[in-house]
């Protein structure tokens, strides 16, 4: 007990003192790792006797963080952030003292209790339909752990609802498809795999966007029932990685209800910007979708993981998942009155994530993520503001808190891609946009603030002027 208290003492002052490191830029972002280094830094054999909790403290601080990419770092620009903030880290390290499991209601009710509510209170908070709450009785949301297990559940409900549940007995026989674009994220062809779907059925976009195409849907849609296929799912995107283009979920939508086809929206990143009423555009005929997901663990303070899937038919999703051996059976199942959570998700087992969304909505108000937001909103602006200005710069896009720039040429481009590369104080991340090389930067971690735009826009304009512009500062 008193070993634990300690370690714990110590260990909040030690995040404290990094938080604060972050915060001034003391620390690169980058490590100046070659790998294999953490192999000849620890012992290769397991501690024959038991150490203490200070010493595993000390090695974490000596060894392991000088070996970590920073995300909080505020010059951390890099892929959607991943935030956090002090109350979802206090509700970490209680959920992980209580040490529950909440596979089911019956394993720990509140858990189960919990997450239905914060998940209708974070409905509320974002202006999605009524029918995506638990309280509507046929709908509701779960915490899942990626915006990539939310595609995979969401192709289970959607293969579930399209073959009236044969898929579960003869799988998917080569029948089913289902559709996105080349923008859609990795973690779409790669769930489609897992499922046996094979390559999802690439749609092409609007002229001169990332946007999907609905004409192009529907055509394609058409050609496949023709074949005698079954038209299954279709995953729009509301923000792609590369560039946050926007599919027309409305238009989409409208198809999908007519064609009786699945449609999950997956708004990992931008999801989070419809807390702002002035962005709340972004959810424009997701009342027509079947499921959405957002990452709280993105741009919403909350610790990875936690990506939020919502569903307008939780039917779907369980009949799709559900498998009850006897070992799992219990009357409050048995009662029908109760939801068990572990039919909404792959694992059986989960950890009890609700605790860290509520108290990250309590610590900031809902009026504080809408802050935490527009300000990140506000430095991408700055950012862009300072690359349109810049002769040879040239904006590619720039939505919400992301930026997306190249050079006059590819050759350009690339070079200051890679010499940025090798810059651990700041990090930025490689796009393309219309076949072309590009720069992003998104913001996110909640130390950045106009003083970080303008130390890293000194950093990126001494690296385009070529090697070693950079002045020492
Ligand atoms: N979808 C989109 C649009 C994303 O940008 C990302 C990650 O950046 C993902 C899905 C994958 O998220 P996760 O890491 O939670 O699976």
């Amino acid at each position: 007990g008193d070993e634990f208290a300690a370690a714990i003492e110590t260990a909040t002052k030690q995040l404290v003192a990094h938080w604060r490191a972050l915060a001034a830029r003391e620390v690169p972002v980058t490590p100046p790792c070659e790998p294999g280094f953490l192999r000849t830094a620890l012992p290769s054999a397991p501690p024959e006797q038991a150490e203490g909790l200070g010493e595993m403290l000390a090695d974490t601080w000596n060894v392991i963080v000088p070996g970590l990419t920073h995300w909080q770092h505020p010059a951390f620009l890099g892929y959607y952030p991943t935030n956090n903030s002090p109350a979802s880290v206090l509700a970490e390290f209680v959920t992980a003292g209580l040490g529950v499991q909440g596979m089911m209601w019956s394993t720990s009710p509140a858990a189960t209790e919990l997450e239905q509510l914060v998940t209708d209170w974070l409905a509320q908070a974002l202006g999605l339909p009524e029918a995506f709450r638990h309280s509507s009785g046929r709908g509701g949301g779960v915490i899942q752990d990626s915006a990539s297990s939310a595609v995979l559940v969401a192709i289970a409900a959607a293969l579930q609802r399209a073959s009236l549940g044969r898929w579960r007995s003869a799988g998917t026989e080569g029948r089913y498809r289902m559709y996105c674009t080349e923008h859609a994220h990795s973690c779409v062809p790669k769930s489609s795999r897992l499922a046996g779907l094979g390559e999802p059925q690439l749609i092409a976009t609007l002229p001169g966007t990332d946007r999907m195409d609905p004409e192009a849907l529907g055509a394609r849609i058409d050609t496949d029932r023709k074949a005698g296929l079954v038209p299954a799912i279709v995953i729009a995107t509301v923000g792609t990685t590369n560039a946050c283009a926007v599919d027309p979920v409305p238009d989409i939508g409208r198809l999908c209800r007519q064609e009786n086809v699945w449609l999950h929206v997956d708004a990992a990143y931008a999801g989070s910007a419809a807390l702002c009423p002035e962005y709340r555009h972004l959810n424009d005929g997701i009342a027509l979708a079947d499921s959405y997901a957002v990452n709280a663990h993105k741009w919403m303070r909350t610790g990875t993981p936690c990506d939020v899937l919502w569903t307008a038919d939780r039917t779907a999703l369980t009949d799709a998942m559900s498998i009850t051996p006897s070992y799992l059976r219990n009357p409050a199942t048995d009662s029908g009155r109760v939801v068990d959570f572990r039919d909404w998700q792959v694992p059986l087992g989960r950890p009890m994530r609700a605790l860290k969304l509520w108290y990250v909505m309590r610590a900031h108000g809902v009026r504080g993520l809408r802050e935490a937001i527009r300000h990140d909103v506000r430095l991408a602006a700055q950012l862009a503001r300072l690359v349109t200005a810049e002769p040879g710069f040239h904006l590619e896009a720039h939505e919400l808190g992301l930026v997306v720039f190249r050079r006059d040429t590819d050759e350009d481009t690339r070079g200051l891609i890679s010499r940025l590369q090798t810059d651990p104080t700041l990090l930025c991340t490689p796009a393309s946009v219309n076949g072309r090389p590009a720069v992003r930067a998104a913001f996110g971690s909640p130390y950045a603030d106009a003083d970080t735009v303008h130390y890293v826009w000194e950093r990126i304009r001494a690296h385009a002027q070529g090697p070693g512009k950079l002045s020492a500062s």
